[in-house]
């Protein structure tokens, strides 16, 4: 054991821990040695709660008994989180997490095809992409985020971000796996970042979950000193939300624009160390009347030429009071059209789950209070 270090809390906030919550595998070595265990046992241990993810210390048959009952002792595994799903009729199906606390959060399941190209041509593959929370809540105040109404409630802990990959995978039907990971859901995760940095190297490490970090994007606001970390620390995808093409609109649209405005987020997203061949995505929500003109997709070709992008037009899904209409497909197939001719790669991201709520945007999760 390393004295440097205080030894683990066993208990957080007066209640049981969440094993899942230690931050990797060195927190998982200290406590085998609090427990008077030998090291290797750091490594079973992890692959059963993190690969395996069994709900059970007695389901960890190759650990000693004495050490199964210490860690029943002191620990749970996973954050006592609760999920009620709602299914979409396109096969999207959103999971309301409920959080010991009571907060709630949103993930979703979306599945789709994937066509990859192999030297035998091309091969259609399922594509089964979990959308995850950062946060309960968001305080960055996008005035088209229903997210945004309900103001940040609080930070997700590691083991909370992690449940929601445990929760999802017990939705999914025989024969379908998570492929893909993006951070999409309620939050902004680069304002969560100890924590959210802490879930993704559990998520990637080999000792984890062994996720290619390349299937995990994780999209932000551009909250630019984090986004510089975030690269330089794990190779991840990273997303952007663009929005506008100008500051005034974007200090409207999303705030953080007033802090990190245009040109020093786009001088910061040239400067990411993005492996070659690869790109930045940017999310742009189509609002009709707002941001959808053709000079907007013009100013917008023009800002991004000197960058490794892609551009992910979005329709704006309406939730209540939002203030906000969709643009029609054509202005949106219209603006694509610009980006193209301007040698922008631009995908149109199809509305998934909207009879359920589901859609980019349209997450918002009530709180369950002991008064209701
Ligand atoms: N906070 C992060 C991640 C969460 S949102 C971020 O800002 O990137 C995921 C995407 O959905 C973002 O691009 C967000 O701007 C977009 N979005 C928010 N509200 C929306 C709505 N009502 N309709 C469509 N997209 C929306």
């Amino acid at each position: 054991m390393n004295d440097a270090n205080p030894p683990i809390e066993l208990r957080a906030h007066g209640v049981t821990r969440d094993i899942r919550d230690l931050v990797g595998i060195e927190e998982l070595e200290q406590l085998v040695g609090e427990a008077g265990e030998r090291s290797f046992r750091a490594k079973q241990l992890a692959g059963w709660i993190f690969a395996r993810g069994v709900e059970s210390f007695d389901a960890m048959l190759d650990l000693p008994k004495g050490f199964r009952e210490y860690l029943k002792h002191h620990f749970m595994i996973g954050s006592g989180a609760t999920a009620t799903v709602a299914r979409s009729s396109d096969g999207t199906r959103k999971l309301l997490v409920r959080l010991q606390d009571s907060e709630a959060i949103e993930s979703v399941i979306i599945p789709s095809r994937e066509v990859e190209a192999t030297p035998d041509g091309d091969q259609v593959k399922q594509r089964i992409t979990l959308c995850m929370s950062s946060q309960a809540g968001c305080a960055m105040a996008c005035e088209f985020c229903a997210t945004a109404r309900m103001g940040l409630h609080r930070n997700l802990s590691v083991g909370e971000i992690l449940s929601q990959v445990f929760l999802a995978r017990r939705e999914l039907a025989d024969g379908e796996h998570l492929t893909n990971y993006v951070f999409m859901g309620m939050g902004e995760p680069l304002a969560n970042y100890p924590r959210l940095i802490a879930a993704l190297k559990i998520m990637t490490a080999e000792w984890g979950m062994g996720i290619s970090p390349r299937r995990i994007t994780v999209s932000t606001v551009g909250i630019v000193p984090m986004m510089e970390r975030l690269a330089s620390e794990i190779p991840v995808r990273i997303a952007v939300s663009l929005h506008a093409t100008n500051d005034q609109l974007r200090d409207r649209l999303a705030p953080i624009n007033q802090r990190y405005p245009l040109e020093v987020l786009l001088e910061a997203c040239k400067q990411l160390p993005i492996k070659h061949r690869e790109r930045i995505t940017f999310e742009y929500v189509m609002l009709r009347g707002v941001n959808d003109s053709i000079d907007d997709a013009k100013r917008l070709v023009k800002l991004l030429a000197p960058l490794r992008a892609k551009v992910n037009l979005i329709f704006f899904n309406a939730f209540e009071g939002s203030g906000f209409a969709t643009s029609s497909r054509d202005a949106v197939e219209d603006f694509q059209a610009i980006l193209r001719k301007g040698n922008l790669t631009a995908t149109i991201r199809e509305s998934r789950g909207l009879d359920i709520a589901a859609a980019c945007g349209q997450l918002y999760a009530e709180q369950a209070s002991a008064s209701g």
